[in-house]
């Protein structure tokens, strides 16, 4: 039986990032701009630890600045406010990210929404989000915008393919779904609420599973030649007590049935960064009304 291509996210990451790097070193021969990410972590949550580490030392790769802002566990909501208010007001931030999850004390909606538009490279402000959906100037979520520039390189033209969408979260699910939609592709957005998701997902020329349930799709769900995108990260029990990480879909079965897939790991997670980046210098570019260039990865 054929076996899928494996949609190798973590090379394409790595090739996105230095195209970015070039831009951004022409941006500032040619501007004497550098543009600048603010990470702001709250609390001393270990993944989020090592998330922030990474989008810091992967901008100073690129070429950008980083600027770490942290505050203790027991930050209050007006002094993270007052933060981000001192961020949209500093010319030398270009994007801010504040990292989820926040404490409890900390409402995420009234946070997101006090990011200035324009520095909102997470793009989860509700007018970004608005924005994406009229077909508008958007600053765009940066997983569902590497799942795009994966399916793009792999397929082209992704008009009139049929795509299926697992979840609908805000920062998943719904802007993926709305960029496929931009694209002309036909999409059915499936959820917890979905009567039948495998006679759903058998329909997929895409598949783009965003759900957070261990190989919840199975090889036998899937059309034969169909392209699959798993943005789940799951962590399972092994022997060891380790642990490891897999996808919402089952790589073994689905392997065997589809055109091509991304692993997990090393499949959509390096491109959620590489968008980071990405964002960060579109949104220093355009809020100094410079044209922004399109920056894919140089074939190989
Ligand atoms: P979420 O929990 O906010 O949303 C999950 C969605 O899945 C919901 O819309 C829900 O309706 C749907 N769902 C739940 N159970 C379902 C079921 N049995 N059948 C069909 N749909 C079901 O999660 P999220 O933030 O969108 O993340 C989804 C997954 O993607 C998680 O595993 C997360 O860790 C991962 N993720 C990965 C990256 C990355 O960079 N690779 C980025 C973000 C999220």
């Amino acid at each position: 039986m054929a076996t899928a291509t494996i949609i190798d996210g973590k090379r394409f990451a790595a090739r996105l990032r230095a195209d970015i790097a070039a831009q951004v070193a022409r941006l500032r021969a040619d501007y004497d701009l550098i543009p600048g990410l603010a990470v702001v972590l709250v609390g001393e949550n270990p993944a989020s630890q090592i998330y922030v580490r990474n989008k810091g030392l992967q901008a100073r790769e690129a070429g950008m600045n980083s600027f770490e802002h942290r505050l203790p566990a027991t930050a209050t909501q007006a002094e993270l406010l007052t933060r981000i208010a001192e961020l949209n007001q500093d010319p030398a931030v270009d994007g801010i990210l504040v990292q989820l999850p926040l404490p409890k004390q900390i409402d995420p909606e009234a946070v997101i929404e006090a990011i200035a538009v324009a520095k909102d490279v997470d793009g989860f402000h509700p007018l970004n989000a608005g924005l994406l959906a009229v077909g508008g100037t958007a600053m765009i979520p940066c997983t569902p915008l590497g799942c795009l520039m994966l399916l793009k390189d792999r397929i082209g033209d992704l008009a009139g393919q049929r795509a299926v969408v697992l979840g609908r979260s805000n920062i998943v699910g719904k802007p993926m779904a709305a960029l496929l939609l931009r694209e002309h592709c036909t999409v059915t957005i499936a959820h917890s609420r979905t009567r039948d998701l495998a006679d759903e997902c058998r329909r997929a020329d895409i598949l783009v599973a965003a759900v957070g349930k261990a190989q919840l799709v199975k090889g036998d769900w899937l059309k034969p030649g169909v392209t699959v995108i798993d943005v789940g990260i799951n962590r399972i029990p092994t022997p060891d007590g380790k642990g490891r990480l897999v996808g919402d879909v089952e790589f073994d079965s689905a392997v065997e049935v589809a055109g091509a897939i991304t692993p997990v790991p090393g499949g959509v997670g390096p491109m959620t960064i590489a968008c980071l980046l990405l964002n960060t210098f579109t949104a220093a570019c355009r809020q100094r009304g410079i044209p922004v260039p399109e920056v894919r990865p140089a074939a190989e």
